[in-house]
Order: C-alpha cells, then structure tokens, then sequence
C-alpha cells in the first residue's frame, strides 16, 4: 500500500509539474528575464564556457525546455569553429508545449536545416530512447529540481554518458550569505509570483517554483548525491554563481 501510494504521488507530481510547464510555456522567455533581471543569461553563458565544447562534443540537454542551453551550445561553436563543427545536440524534456517553442526557435536561426539539433519529448528519469555511452556531455538546467526522483535523473545521466563524459547542473541553490539570503528571501516569494501573474497571469505555477527551490539540497548535499550515484567530482564538486543564488555542480564519468 506504501508504494502504491508513493507511485499515486509521484505520478501526481510529474502530471502538475507538466501541467506548470504548459502553462508557462509561451511567456517562458519573458518570465525568465524578468525574474532574474537578465542574469539567467550570464550564468547559462559561463555554464557553456565551463563545459568549454570543441567541434566534435555530442551534448544531450536534459530538461531541456525551449533550447536555451542548446542554441548557447550551437552558437558558442559557431563563433569558435566559424561553423565547421559537427557538433549535436539532443534536447530532451518531458513537456511537449516547451519542445514546440524551441523548435519554432530552431527554424528561425537556421539550425534546424543543418541537423545540429533534434528535440525528443522524453522523461528525464527514464531516457528510454537514448542509448547507454553515448553522450560527450549531459546538461540539466533548471530542471532536475523539478523531478521527482533525482538520484534516477542521476543514474540515467551516468548511464548514457560515455567514459570519460561530464554531468553538469546549473540550479538554483543556496545563498551563502545570511543577509543576502533573507533578501533574497522576501524577493523570491512576495515578487516572483506577482511577476508570474502580471506577465504570465499565472501565480501558482510561479509559486510552486519558488517553492521548489527552498525544497531543493544546499550544494554540499547535492554535490554528495552526485558522488554516491557513481560520479568522481573535482575538488567540492560545484562553484557558486552570484553568491550562491545558482550553481553549477560537475560529475565525472570515469
Ligand atoms: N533548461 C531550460 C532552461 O534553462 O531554460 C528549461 C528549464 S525549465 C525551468 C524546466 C524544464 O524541465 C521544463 O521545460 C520542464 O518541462 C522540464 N522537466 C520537468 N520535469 C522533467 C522530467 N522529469 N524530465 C524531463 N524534463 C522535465
């Protein structure tokens, strides 16, 4: 009866949080300048400069939404490699209203002709239709809190990784500083659900999100999952982006 109700749960959490996605899904852009002041974009920019892609790097982007990490991906080894890449990109995610704003985003910047892209609408704790060993390197970005079970998420990046590839979160995490943290507080749950029903008229998705946060491991915790799911990480395992508000957590596979 236990587990029979944990799967009713679960099976709850994963219909409300595609049903959060849905909602968000045109307004997704929007929302994300607004709430974070455009700084989403400076720590997706360093996550792709950490992950330091050549010419050749396969990436699957999990949770991958409307591409934003995948288009940073594609345009950083176009500047590179002045488009002599063979570089691909998978994105996978599990709502298909996302998927469909970064495939209309795909065609306007031309990458869906050169087949660098491809989207699959896919669960990120079962990646059934991606082979073991087959990827450089797995990026997650925003998305694993939104899981239900993160240590599959994390089996299912090892599994599909090959030897030698990379697992890299980018998350919203814990502020470091006391302070700054009661701040940040009071702005993540008084503004961002104002801002989600003025822009996206749409407050519990944006509350839900909030929340999500709070719910989500500090860094030390997270980056000790990561280890215990078979990955080797590199000193603490992750580096704090503005003072903690996000981070990005590195797995080896080895
Ligand atoms: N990575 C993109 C970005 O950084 O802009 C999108 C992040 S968005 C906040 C979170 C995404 O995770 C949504 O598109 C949602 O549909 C997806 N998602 C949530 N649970 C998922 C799961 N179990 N498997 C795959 N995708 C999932």
């Amino acid at each position: 009866n236990t587990i029979a109700l944990a799967a009713t749960n679960n099976l709850k959490h994963e219909k409300m949080v595609k049903s959060v996605f849905g909602n968000v899904a045109s307004k997704y852009d929007v929302m994300n300048d607004a709430m974070s002041l455009g700084i989403h974009r400076v720590w997706k920019d360093h996550l792709i400069r950490t992950i330091a892609p050549t010419e050749t790097t396969s990436l699957l982007d999990v949770a991958g939404g409307t591409g934003d990490i995948s288009f940073r991906f594609l345009d950083y080894l176009k500047n590179v490699y002045k488009n002599n890449t063979k570089a691909k990109v998978t994105v996978v995610d599990i709502n298909s209203a996302m998927l469909e704003v970064g495939k209309q985003k795909s065609e306007a910047a031309g990458y869906a002709k050169s087949c660098q892209i491809d989207f699959q609408e896919g669960n990120a704790e079962h990646l059934i239709n991606i082979p073991s060993d087959s990827f450089d390197c797995y990026t997650i970005a925003f998305g694993i809190r939104n899981c239900t079970n993160i240590d599959k998420v994390i089996q299912e990046a090892f599994r599909v990784l090959k030897k030698g590839g990379r697992f890299t979160v980018l998350e919203f995490s814990q502020v470091n500083n006391q302070m700054l943290r009661l701040l940040y507080d009071q702005y993540s749950f008084n503004a961002i659900p104002t801002l989600g029903e003025i822009i996206a008229s749409d407050r519990a998705s944006y509350q839900y999100l909030v929340e999500s946060i709070r719910k989500f491991p500090i860094q030390p915790e997270f980056a000790k999952l990561i280890k215990d799911n078979g990955f080797t990480l590199i000193g603490k395992g992750w580096e704090d982006l503005t003072f903690g508000i996000a981070a990005i957590h590195t797995g080896w596979k080895v």
